[in-house]
């Protein structure tokens, strides 16, 4: 696979709004959006680093991926995301090589990038997310 270069960190919280005023206040960052993704059942944050960001990841709904997470593993970081270029070939990669896909094709991610997951199980145990920017 071509990686390009970390994307960003998503990280789940049990409450965003104090989780916030930790980077911010804590670590000095600056939150520049907030967004819901409904079909994931998050709230999400952003922050900028550099050229990554940090995407902290409330839960909607107690059934929903990140509130099972915080569920079994408690609150910290969830995944990391890569940003590629050419995802459908990417992934086309990914799945010659034996890993295993959470999304086979793409979808619709928060700041409107593509998205697809890789499963963890074939990635060492880290949630892996490529994304791409479709201008
Ligand atoms: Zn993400």
């Amino acid at each position: 696979m071509e990686l390009n270069y970390i994307e960003h960190i998503g990280i789940a919280v049990k409450d965003l709004e104090s989780a916030i005023k930790f980077y911010e206040n804590k670590l000095g960052l600056k939150c520049y959006s907030v967004e819901e993704v409904l079909d994931q059942k998050v709230k999400t944050a952003f922050f900028k680093i550099g050229q990554t960001k940090l995407e902290l990841l409330e839960s909607t709904s107690p059934d929903g991926p990140i509130g099972r997470f915080i569920e079994k593993r408690g609150e910290g970081v969830h995944h990391i995301a890569f940003a590629v270029d050419n995802l459908e070939k990417q992934l086309e990669k990914a799945e010659n090589d034996e890993i295993l896909l959470i999304d086979k094709t793409p979808r619709k991610g928060a700041e409107g990038l593509d998205i697809a997951f890789l499963h963890p199980k074939s990635t060492l145990g880290v949630l892996t997310e490529l994304c791409e920017k479709k201008t």
